[in-house]
């Protein structure tokens, strides 16, 4: 589907917020528990990559692990704000590609050093135009998709969230103030692998966007 005149480029804010582990059977997939409040951390807005663009594997690497992610569009600053309110301050949804340098990442986790390096490289943000919260009338039922060259990779619904939308924009206002065209990514579902370079990533939220990124060097 292309990009329509409902979906509009990202504004970009001051941070990207991800939540890590927020399917149980992605956590189970990489053996880590389910958590009890959200693993959170951070990307820089200069890892986004807009829709047709190549994601850059740097030299080091043969591929990136793809999580395909229902992204939160913050719509106006937000700072302590209760759940029961919270979604009147996102403004919209889009498709995020959550890229990961495993083998880096685990050397990180480990270590118990910070994702950054694994999480943070430019192009690692792969993300649709934006749909507006009038197209979406249930981000709580959506059916997120991924395709590596074709061969299905990831299939889950936003329904196996375990942290809900309301309850994660409270939750990061608490922590710090969102701004308007901050993203939350809000977890993968199950499925996560490699992309190598030479390969093409097809992703969508079925009925509403897809996107298509090719993998490749720096
Ligand atoms: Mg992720």
């Amino acid at each position: 589907m292309a990009a329509t005149s409902h979906q509009r480029l990202l504004a970009v804010g001051t941070k990207i917020i991800a939540v890590g582990r927020n399917y149980a059977a992605h956590a189970k997939e990489l053996g880590n528990a389910v958590p009890k409040e959200p693993v959170l951390f951070m990307k820089p807005t200069s890892s986004y990559l807009q829709n047709g663009g190549v994601i850059e594997v740097p030299n080091s690497l043969e591929s990136l692990d793809h999580e395909v992610e229902l992204a939160v569009v913050i719509g106006q600053k937000a700072r302590d704000v209760v759940e029961r309110s919270s979604m009147d301050y996102v403004s919209g949804y889009a498709l995020a590609l959550d890229m990961t340098a495993r083998e880096i990442q685990a050397t990180a986790k480990a270590a118990g050093l910070p994702w950054t390096i694994a999480k943070g490289q430019d192009t690692f943000t792969p993300i649709s135009p934006v749909l507006p919260k009038s197209l979406v009338p249930d981000p709580d039922d959506l059916e997120l998709w991924l395709k590596v060259d074709g061969e299905d990779r990831q299939r889950g619904s936003t329904k196996d969230m375990i942290f809900k939308i309301p309850f994660l924009v409270s939750h990061i206002s608490s922590i710090m103030t969102l701004f308007e065209g901050d993203v939350i990514l809000t977890g993968t579902p199950q499925g996560v692998g490699p992309a190598r370079v030479g390969q093409r990533i097809t992703a969508g939220i079925t009925g509403l966007v897809d996107v298509q990124f090719d993998v490749g060097r720096c």
